[in-house]
């Protein structure tokens, strides 16, 4: 395959898999508050007997959340679908969210970005499930404050399963950098809540740090980490600056990591050199 027939097809499957993370965030959240409320229904004294809606990832098809029309073929083609239905249903003229052309768009340009830098490698796949994991779960956090296990741990067992075969990094680092994501964020969160009076980071950014140290080693925490903090800071300030947040409302933590670790997949080297810079001698 050339070069080009491999950029042009891996850019298409990627917007195809940006259609997918649209259903897996729209649907991923209300599974879990589904799942929540069965839970709460079964443990409860006295149970109604109402039967919970259907719903999973694959059913049902892809329709419109206002008035159930559904979306043809045609319409569900990435980003062309939204240009032809000119952004809003066809049926009722419900505005369609632009989230959705630009979930697919940043999974083509995932897909694109990681063959244009690391080629026809195993390095290019794995980037773009990363970065593909990263968009649905960065997308789902800012929405609902939560980062699902099901993406998470997942996350986590695909970075241990690649780096068996040293993609990024050798095994015992990949190994050592899932622990230690845990553990540096179970310590982090125990001093800052004794300083605090209240959960300082929430447990799903445990999981979410030690898929990153599984992904990329250990060696990539404290980089990741310091992106993430500085990317958080700056888009923190800046929602409380143009008044879209207010000062002591919760922001989500994902997305930022999520940041910091595609900085170490793409830049890794430079920045760790970087940021060593100040105390080599
Ligand atoms: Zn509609």
């Amino acid at each position: 395959m050339n070069e080009l027939t491999w950029i042009l097809a891996s850019t298409t499957f990627g917007l195809a898999v940006g259609s997918f993370l649209n259903v897996v965030i729209h649907r991923l959240p209300r599974m879990m508050d589904l799942a929540e409320a069965e839970f709460e229904e079964a443990t409860a004294d006295a149970p109604t007997l109402a039967p919970a809606p259907r719903l999973s990832l694959a059913f049902p098809g892809s329709h419109c959340p206002n008035c159930s029309h559904r979306i043809t073929l045609i319409q569900n083609i990435p980003v062309i679908g939204f240009c032809l239905l000119g952004g809003a249903c066809a049926a009722c003229g419900e505005r369609i969210s632009l989230r959705y052309p630009i979930v697919e768009l940043l999974g083509g340009v995932a897909a694109l970005a990681c063959v244009l830098v690391f080629g026809p490698t195993p390095q290019a796949i794995s980037g773009m499930i990363f970065i593909w994991f990263a968009i649905a779960m960065g997308f789902i956090d800012w929405e609902h404050l939560v980062v699902p296990d099901a993406l998470s741990l997942s996350l986590l067992w695909v970075g241990l399963a690649f780096n068996a075969f040293a993609v990024h990094v050798d095994p015992s680092d990949a190994i050592f950098g899932a622990i230690g994501g845990y553990t540096a964020f179970w310590i982090l969160n125990a001093i800052a809540t004794r300083a605090l009076g209240r959960t300082a980071i929430g447990q799903g950014d445990f999981k979410l740090f030690a898929a990153i140290g599984a992904w990329f080693g250990w060696q990539a925490l404290a980089p990741s980490l310091l992106v993430a903090s500085a990317t958080g800071v700056v888009v923190g300030y800046g929602l409380i600056w143009t008044g879209l947040s207010k000062r002591g409302q919760p922001l989500c933590f994902a997305p930022f990591l999520l940041i910091g670790a595609l900085a170490v997949l793409f830049l890794g080297d430079q920045l760790q050199s970087w940021l060593s810079g100040p105390w080599r001698f």
